[in-house]
């Protein structure tokens, strides 16, 4: 009984809906129940997004959830008939028709239930289910999406709920030390545990969505993660609870690439700012990190922190500077680079290794925060190769 996911590049053609059709179909004769969650056909996605923009509204969430779901149910509508084509029973369900009920917050919604009495049915007439990633639908029956690469958090809630395992298949082998896009030479994990994965993830690793860690790790549903149509297990990486090898200090390295830095300066350190801010904030519903406040030798607080560009503009767009009394500046340019690993709280010397390999390569860095399994630095664009580059090599991922 497995839920295996499919990424976009995976399905990006007929000629792969094809082939993963007769994968899928060779393990239901083989008498195995499968559930299959699928995303939208290549860069179906951005394309859809593009076309919003070209009609002057993209801004609408409600509306832009409708339009991004549709790119989900072109694949899944596509692979179930091509498993049927070969003589396989298969019905392909929107996010709504699998039972997803989420929250109401249009372009990052949250999965509060599955209610999983049509798939269910569907299962027990012998049938393939096809599910469509990334969508949901509120009780009052508004199609919701769970945010950019939500089909992975589709799976894994489906597999948890279900009680079966969970096998992401995309276009990588496993989860790499860094991304092999920046860092080519990068490594293969063969096992991570949870709380790195989602570390990473956090910090900008886009294998993986965070969301879908959290909720493999909270109802231990074993995961793997691996090239699609490569079946042999011990190609991929397993995301799991304890790691069987030994760990090493550093377990990889992320880049998060969107990203831009608030800052105002100079506030009167009587709370009263702050609290106006953060009302404004959540308001918004946006979630911000590495929020930092420091005292100036005059009493006074200069405070930053971080978010990714379109939660900036959003922001902005209801800031009002006469209101709030001082100026909000955001900064472009930057990147957040981290170092991941459970070794980082037993290991010393990680931090000055990170700092001075940067540094003897001529490579600035900004704001540095740390966690019990990662530290974080700020750096300019430019040196994002480089700086992958050379701390790969340093800790040898
Ligand atoms: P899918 O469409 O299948 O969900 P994604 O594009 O979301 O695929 O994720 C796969 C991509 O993630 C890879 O092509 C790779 O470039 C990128 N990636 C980023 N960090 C890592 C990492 N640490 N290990 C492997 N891949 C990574
Ligand atoms: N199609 C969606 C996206 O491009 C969801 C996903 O791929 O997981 O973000
Ligand atoms: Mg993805």
């Amino acid at each position: 009984m497995i839920v295996e996911k499919y990424g976009g590049t995976s399905v990006a053609d007929v000629d792969k809906i094809k082939a993963i059709a007769k994968h899928v179909a060779d393990i239901k004769k083989r008498g195995h129940d499968i559930v299959v969650v699928a995303s939208a056909m290549g860069k179906t996605t951005n394309a859809l997004i593009q076309l919003a923009k070209e009609v002057g509204y993209a801004n609408n969430d409600r509306e832009m959830d409708s339009l991004l779901s549709t790119g989900e149910q072109q694949t899944v509508t596509l692979l179930a008939m091509a498993i049927e084509a070969l003589g396989v029973p298969a019905i392909s369900l929107t996010g709504y028709q699998a039972g997803f009920i989420t929250s109401n917050h249009h372009a990052h919604a949250r999965i509060k239930d599955i209610d999983l009495t049509n798939l269910k049915q569907q299962l027990d007439q012998g049938k393939v289910v096809v599910v469509a990633g990334f969508q949901g639908a509120t009780e009052n029956g508004e199609i919701t999406t769970l945010g950019r690469g939500g089909s992975d958090t589709t799976a894994v809630a489906l597999a948890a709920k279900l009680g079966w395992n969970c096998y992401i298949y995309t276009d990588v082998d496993g989860v790499y030390t860094t991304d092999p896009r920046i860092y080519p030479q990068a490594k293969r994990l063969e096992e991570i545990t949870y709380n790195e994965m989602m570390q990473m993830a956090s910090l900008g690793s886009g294998v993986l969505e965070t969301r879908c860690v959290e909720i493999a790790s909270k109802y231990n549903i074993q995961l793997y993660l691996g090239r699609a149509l490569k079946t042999d297990l011990s190609k991929g990486t397993f995301i799991m609870e304890t790691k069987h090898l030994e760990d090493m200090p550093i377990t990889g390295i992320s880049v998060k690439e969107d990203y831009a830095i608030m800052r105002v300066l100079n506030i009167e350190n009587d709370g009263i700012y702050l609290g106006n801010l953060f009302q404004l904030i959540a308001d918004l519903n946006i979630n911000i990190d590495t929020i930092s406040q420091q005292i100036s030798k005059d009493n006074k607080i200069n405070f930053t922190f971080y978010c990714n560009e379109k939660q900036s503009d959003l922001i902005l767009q209801n800031y009002k500077e006469e209101e709030f009394g001082y100026k909000i500046e955001r900064i472009l340019g930057f990147v957040k680079l981290s170092v991941v690993g459970v070794g980082i709280s037993t290991h010393s010397g990680i931090a000055s290794k990170t700092l001075n390999t940067l540094t003897k390569n001529g490579i600035k860095y900004y704001q540095i925060t740390s966690s019990e399994i990662s530290i974080s630095l700020t750096i300019e664009k430019k040196d994002k190769e480089k700086a992958v580059q050379v701390l790969a090599q340093a800790f040898d991922l």
